[in-house]
């Protein structure tokens, strides 16, 4: 199906992610060889268990794990945004492959907007067009009054009037329309192109004759022929330079920047609470027991019995104790 040159784009996209993987290695149950941590957090004592202990060394160790996670994550995120760029931003147009009979150039003049001269021109033009891109122009002028009886807009009777003219999609169907007013003349216009015509008639490239055709027309100065031959000039001047497209790169930029930042952040945020964890752990001896608990009379906190001399929650003074009690048959533990 033929669809209009002014329309159509495509933009780099993105999978959504949720946060990384949690670093940490603690656990809260307890295994033989395990080293006892506990630290104090809203009023209760947290409790876990590493395999390793928790050093200066080893916090430093993190820091450096986490570096380098977040080298290979930026290294990761490059090489897909190079993807992007390469692929998406840079584009170039290419000669159509698909192979059609109908090689008519046409200019159906229903307007009589041209004169015997301008015609000649104008069909030089679009030979021109057809030898560089293999593509079949056909330009059509009407009465603004053909269309807005049966369709809402233009482009809508294009598309009709294309699938109705061609049985290909190798064809760029203009059509120029007008209520021919001298004074304050009502004019549109519409290109609708076959699908096989996409290779070469790129957003960008229709981009460059739109942008042209449209300022040409609007200005007074410019015949309807001498924009479209203009135009066509324009266009084909750097038809098959590689072409940087804002779009993906803005689509890509924004996707991808996104999903970084949230993977970043669910690193990093795990990441620093393992670390506020470890800098406020203290050890126990006695890796595979369970620890009696008291409750503070102060604030309510809960804190190990018999190893702090002030509530380790609000500072309150504690009656003294003789250290820890272990609970019997703690369950679990061996
Ligand atoms: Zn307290």
């Amino acid at each position: 199906m033929p669809h209009s040159s002014g329309g159509g784009s495509h933009g780099g996209g993105s999978h959504g992610g949720h946060g990384g993987s949690s670093s940490t290695s603690h656990t809260t149950k307890y295994f033989p060889g395990a080293h006892h941590y506990v630290y104090y957090k809203n009023g209760k004592a947290c409790h876990f268990y590493n395999k390793e202990p928790i050093t200066p060394e080893s916090i430093e160790k993190k820091q450096k794990s986490f570096r380098t996670i977040t080298i290979m994550m930026a290294v990761f995120y490059l090489v897909i945004y190079t993807m992007i760029l390469t692929m998406g931003v840079f584009s170039k147009a290419t000669l159509p492959t698909a192979s059609y009979s109908d090689n008519d150039i046409i200019i159906r003049d229903k307007l009589g907007l041209f004169d015997e001269d301008e015609e000649d021109d104008i069909y030089d033009a679009l030979e021109n067009f057809q030898d560089i891109t293999g593509v079949t122009p056909y330009i059509l002028t009407i009465e603004n009054s053909e269309w807005k009886k049966h369709y809402s807009s233009l482009e809508n009777y294009a598309y009709d009037k294309y699938l109705e003219l061609f049985d290909d999609e190798m064809h760029w169907l203009i059509v120029y329309s007008s209520d021919g007013d001298k004074d304050w003349e009502d004019w549109y216009w519409e290109g609708m192109q076959g699908n096989d015509t996409d290779p070469v008639l790129t957003t960008y490239n229709t981009n460059v004759f739109n942008k042209a055709f449209h300022k040409y027309i609007s200005d007074k100065d410019y015949s309807v022929a001498d924009a479209l031959i203009k135009s066509l000039d324009k266009m084909e001047d750097g038809m098959f330079e590689r072409h940087f497209n804002l779009g993906p790169l803005i689509g890509g930029t924004l996707g991808l920047g996104f999903h970084a930042a949230i993977m970043f952040i669910g690193i990093w945020a795990s990441f620093m609470s393992t670390a506020k964890t470890e800098k406020i752990a203290f050890e126990l001896p006695e890796a595979d027991k369970k620890y009696q608990e008291d409750k503070c009379e102060y604030c309510g906190g809960m804190f190990i019995h018999g190893i702090h001399i002030s509530c380790p929650h609000c500072g309150g003074a504690l009656p003294p104790a003789d250290g820890p009690i272990f609970i019997q048959n703690p369950g679990n533990l061996t």
